[in-house]
């Protein structure tokens, strides 16, 4: 691939861009470059361009404002001890983004090229990359459907972008969520596009979160769409269940049906609450599980995982059926560990047994 620099002539000065990354928070600001490289069904591939991050300007018949044809990904450099910058599995997420692109008819975009745009626009704005152990720099890769026009049909044209924002600790690590188990909606059936990380399941999910919310609760558990019984994921994060406590505990996560996304951090955990000591499963969760679970004591802790909040303890589980809160609602022992473990590897404060950390500067 031919990747053009053309950065920022005027990039934010440094006492500004300190005060912003200090600022915390989610997707607030951008760092002063983005990646841009346009695809057509008869030309392929155009040059790859870094330039200056700014607003882009399409015809309002622009097949993606019409049909969602869409897919993204999420992902985060993080700056490493000796004051290099890691990505993590980046390989993972470009492979990611390939089915996801083969599942929404957009072209795929070869795993090799995709790294390179990142590792190239990390170099480039590396002064936004946080220091300290939780913060890092979240990482957007996109696709979108360019061609012009109202028909139906998969688009022959196509643009990826990449933007990159600079992500304080995503929730309180010392507080745990409580959810709403949607039975009213669900977010994936088989044959859609549960799999596929793609902005048109998001845009089918919020009036569910809208519900949640209504319910005091910070965010939806999704039930399987056939029976509304098989406990999905939560959210845009996917959902582990801890039974037993110490050292013989077995740590589980929902079965990947082909209705879940196959997250990264997800399979990450499989690995790490193995090397840590623990059982691992994938199996089926029900609703009744849940609740049976906590009742007995059974399940002594809950915790959802993704790239954006790493493990995220869920507390209060609430539904039509009732509210059931597992342990005393704070994060318990094992989901602490798990994500002080995960976090640790990926900032190289604890070895990185399988080669996961990727250094790009
Ligand atoms: C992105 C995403 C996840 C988490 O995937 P990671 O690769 O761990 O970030 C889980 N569920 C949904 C619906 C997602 O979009």
């Amino acid at each position: 691939m031919r990747l053009k620099l053309n950065p920022n002539p005027s990039p934010v000065k440094d006492s500004d861009r300190d005060a912003k990354i200090a600022a915390g928070g989610f997707g607030k600001y951008y760092t002063d470059n983005m990646v841009v490289i346009n695809w057509s069904e008869a030309e392929g591939w155009s040059e790859a361009e870094l330039k200056a991050y700014g607003p882009i300007s399409l015809d309002p018949a622009t097949a993606v404002f019409h049909y969602g044809q869409e897919i993204f990904e999420g992902m985060k450099a993080y700056s490493q001890p000796d004051g290099s910058i890691s990505l993590f599995r980046p390989d993972a997420n470009a492979g990611r983004f390939a089915r996801s692109a083969a599942r929404l008819a957009l072209p795929e975009l070869p795993v090799e090229d995709f790294i390179e745009t990142i590792s190239t626009l990390v170099k480039q704005d590396r002064k936004w990359v946080p220091n300290k152990v939780g913060e890092s720099l979240y990482i957007r890769p996109f696709m979108i459907a360019t061609e012009v026009g109202l028909g139906v049909r998969p688009s022959n044209k196509a643009m990826y972008m990449l933007i990159a924002t600079p992500a304080g600790a995503y929730f309180n690590a010392a507080v745990a969520v409580t959810v709403w188990i949607s039975t009213e909606y669900v977010r994936a059936a088989i044959g859609g596009t549960g799999e596929a990380k793609c902005g048109g399941n998001y845009a089918a999910s919020l009036v569910a979160q809208k519900q949640a919310a209504t319910q005091g609760c910070d965010q939806v558990v999704w039930l399987d769409a056939i029976e509304r019984r098989w406990v999905e994921e939560m959210g845009g994060m996917n959902l582990y269940f801890i039974k037993g406590s110490g050292k013989g505990a077995t740590v589980v996560t929902p079965k990947l049906t082909g209705t879940l996304l196959p997250g990264i951090t997800r399979d990450s955990i499989l690995t790490v609450a193995k090397d840590l000591g623990y059982k691992v499963e994938e199996a089926m969760i029900s609703i009744d599980d849940w609740r049976d679970g906590v009742a007995s004591g059974e399940i002594t802790e809950i915790f959802a995982c993704g790239t954006a909040a790493v493990v995220s303890a869920i507390g209060a589980a609430k539904s039509q059926y009732g509210t059931w809160t597992t342990g005393d609602g704070t994060p318990g022992p094992i989901t602490k560990q798990i994500r002080e473990t995960l976090l640790g590897i990926q900032h190289g404060v604890i070895e990185d047994k399988h080669g996961w950390n990727v250094k790009v500067c």
